[in-house]
């Protein structure tokens, strides 16, 4: 019978850690034709680390990391966990912060030991009016390396820059390979930008669109449903609404309670590999069914 079919392909799912919140997901993974992927903590590991600190002459590495990490202690974004260890491994003390500030999907402010002090993107860098000079040609290069390169800005001028990487899950072509074996085409949506964008889609073997702020992330994933059913997999930092954009949110691994609850599916364990399972176990019981 169907509900038999259905029952006995989530149970399946569920003893390789693949949970399925129903037959109607489970029927819906399987006519998937596009599967977006959010990048940090998806696609990539989610720890960035960081690897180079470029202060402007007249400051030291030192002094830069501890104006940003002064910003970044209010913040519970990845890049702010990494640039706050780093501090720490350097015995860099945290000053004093008082109003402290985010700008979501650009940067973090900060009032630091009376310096109004931010820590963003290069384009928010840029909007801000402030000129990278010199600095321009090292963010380039960093970002061709798949880095993602913050500017730290003190009352509006230009302090340095700091690069962090986040590794790609050691799966994560393997899971784009085999969606692509399924008919599948993968796409990664990212609010970096579209250098370290493609240094890192690049080496995981699918498309990319960069430089999107949470809305825009929206919208693509509604252009994509024009072409068919789409899957969205994130790992739920600021993931919800996209999870819930697609005709199937699937959540990864640790991800946070609320992409749980939002999305239709779950990889219990970060494997990448896991959403072609999903996608193989649905036609398989749709299979049984027909
Ligand atoms: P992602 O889509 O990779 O999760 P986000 O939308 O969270 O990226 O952030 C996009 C960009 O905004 C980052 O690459 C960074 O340049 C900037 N940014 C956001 N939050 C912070 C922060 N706390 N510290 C430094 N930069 C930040
Ligand atoms: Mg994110």
């Amino acid at each position: 019978s169907v509900p038999a079919a259905m029952a006995s392909g989530l149970s399946a799912g569920a003893r390789r850690g693949l949970l399925i919140k129903g037959g109607a997901a489970l029927e819906e993974i399987g006519a998937a034709r596009t599967v977006a992927f959010d990048k940090t903590g998806t696609l990539t590991e989610g720890h960035p680390r960081v690897t180079d600190v470029l202060p402007v002459a007249g400051m030291t590495e030192d002094d830069l990391l501890s104006l940003a990490a002064g910003v970044e202690q209010g913040s519970s974004h990845p890049l702010a966990k990494a640039v706050m260890s780093e501090a720490a491994a350097r015995g860099i003390a945290t000053p004093a912060t008082s109003n402290q500030g985010a700008i979501p999907g650009r940067a973090v402010t900060a009032v630091v030991v009376g310096r109004q002090v931010s820590v963003g993107s290069p384009r928010f860098a840029e909007e801000s009016g402030a000129s990278l000079g010199a600095l321009a040609v090292e963010v380039s290069r960093l970002e061709m390396e798949g880095k993602t390169a913050v500017v730290v800005l003190a009352d509006g001028a230009l302090a340095g820059v700091l690069a962090l990487r986040d590794e790609p899950r050691g799966d994560a072509a393997e899971g784009v390979a085999a969606l692509k074996a399924l008919g599948i085409r993968s796409i990664m949506l990212t609010g970096d930008n579209a250098r370290t964008g493609a240094a890192i889609g690049g080496g995981l073997g699918l498309d990319v669109k960069a430089g999107l702020l949470p809305d825009d992330k929206l919208q693509e994933i509604a252009a994509l449903r024009a072409n068919g059913s789409v899957v969205m997999v994130g790992d739920g930092i600021n993931d919800a609404p996209a999870l819930a954009a697609a005709s199937v949110g699937i959540a990864m691994g640790g991800g946070t309670d609320v992409a749980l609850e939002t999305a239709d599916a779950a990889v219990l364990k970060d494997r990448v590999t896991g959403v072609a399972e999903l996608v193989g176990l649905s036609r398989a019981t749709m299979a049984n069914v027909r």
